[in-house]
């Protein structure tokens, strides 16, 4: 029963609804910054979540006050059962909602559209090709591109996610907000995050700060701030008179762990009470064995920690470079 009293509170009064569940850790790109070079290792399939297990674990959690289920991985879509998981969710009363990097969407749209999942966010690092190949190392531009504009001309809401670094895409700054001037998008900038494989150096990222001053040294007074929502992760602005807005998500400089209501399940189903927490626990196992998820679910989340798993100050994620990251984030969910 989904009440008030159930919803899954930690040690610091900060209340669990928000469940994102990895589909897959397979995924048709390879994003440098989230993939390394040379792929990761995958488990034996049996390893990994069955449609009916995702569907099970994920009843175990609204049962104790989740209330939207966000759909990852990996590529979530490239799932071969993720249409049929996709319907079964979406039949829960919870928000259903996706992060996808959009090549497989056309194929998705007759179901979106009837199973009314509009919180849709595509990843776009770059509106340039060349780039798109390099980032991605892959080469579906066009395909992304078409997409974002038949969900676009559906009448869907995109949020559109963007990892600035420098060097890569940060020159493009102005072009993404651009972008938002006649469509109904977020464009939404996120602070590059350190894990497995990606060569993280915060050097490499560009901050809230920077990227505030970099677009109001263009916009001046334009630049209009939205009001964020709760648990909002990213700070949320608009340029006047423009259609689309966009945000600054903003994990290294200046987080949000205050608000955090999100836990995560990975695809061979271990919860993860953050995203940068290095340990895990085996629900998967659990749920095999016949044992009760609760009492698991309850202690992972009473041991949730106050800020980044632990990375209090801004020296401590300096040195998250040294750290010897569990996973990639496309083994993650992210
Ligand atoms: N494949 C889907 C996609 O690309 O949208 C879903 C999975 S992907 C891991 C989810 C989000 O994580 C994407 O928006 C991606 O840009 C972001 N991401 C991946 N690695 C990241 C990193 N090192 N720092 C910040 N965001 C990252
Ligand atoms: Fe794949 Fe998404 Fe990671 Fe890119 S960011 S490699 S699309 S999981």
């Amino acid at each position: 029963m989904e009440n008030e009293a159930s919803v899954l509170t930690d040690q610091f009064g900060r209340k669990h609804d928000y469940l994102r569940i990895s589909l897959t850790e397979r995924c048709n790109l390879r994003c440098f910054y989230c993939m390394p070079e040379n792929g990761i290792q995958l488990k034996e399939n049996a390893e990994y979540m069955t449609k009916s297990e995702v569907v099970s674990i994920a009843k175990t959690f609204v049962n104790l006050g989740v209330k939207k289920i966000r759909l990852t991985g990996g590529e979530p879509l490239v799932r071969k059962d993720a249409s049929e998981i996709i319907e079964e969710l979406a039949a829960l009363p919870i928000e259903l909602a996706i992060t996808t990097n959009g090549i497989l969407l056309d194929k998705f749209l007759d179901q979106f559209k009837r199973l009314n999942i509009t919180a849709i966010n595509v990843s776009l690092d770059t509106l340039n090709e060349t780039k798109f190949n390099n980032i991605t190392r892959r080469n579906y531009f066009e395909k992304v591109r078409s997409n974002i504009k038949l969900f676009l001309n559906n009448g869907f809401k995109l949020k559109i996610n963007a990892v600035l670094i420098k060097g890569v895409n940060d020159d493009e700054l102005i072009d993404f907000v651009e972008f938002t001037k006649d469509k109904e998008i977020d464009y939404r900038f996120i602070e590059f995050m350190p894990f497995n494989g990606n060569k993280w150096d915060w050097s490499k990222g560009l901050s809230l700060h920077e990227i505030n001053t970099k677009i109001s040294s263009v916009y001046g007074a334009s630049v209009m701030k939205l009001q964020d929502g709760k648990n909002d992760t990213a700070k949320s602005f608009k340029i006047e008179n423009y259609k689309g807005t966009f945000s600054i998500i903003s994990s290294i400089t200046n987080p949000f762990c205050d608000s955090c209501n999100r836990i995560r399940l990975t695809a061979d189903g271990q919860l993860k009470n953050c995203l940068f927490s290095n340990s895990e626990s085996n629900l998967l196992k659990s749920f095999r064995n016949g044992d009760s998820l609760e009492a698991i679910i309850l202690d992972s989340i009473l041991n949730k920690k106050k800020i980044r798993g632990g990375m209090n100050s801004h020296s401590d994620i300096l040195n998250a470079k040294n750290i010897d990251w569990k996973r990639s984030m496309v083994s993650i969910g992210g």
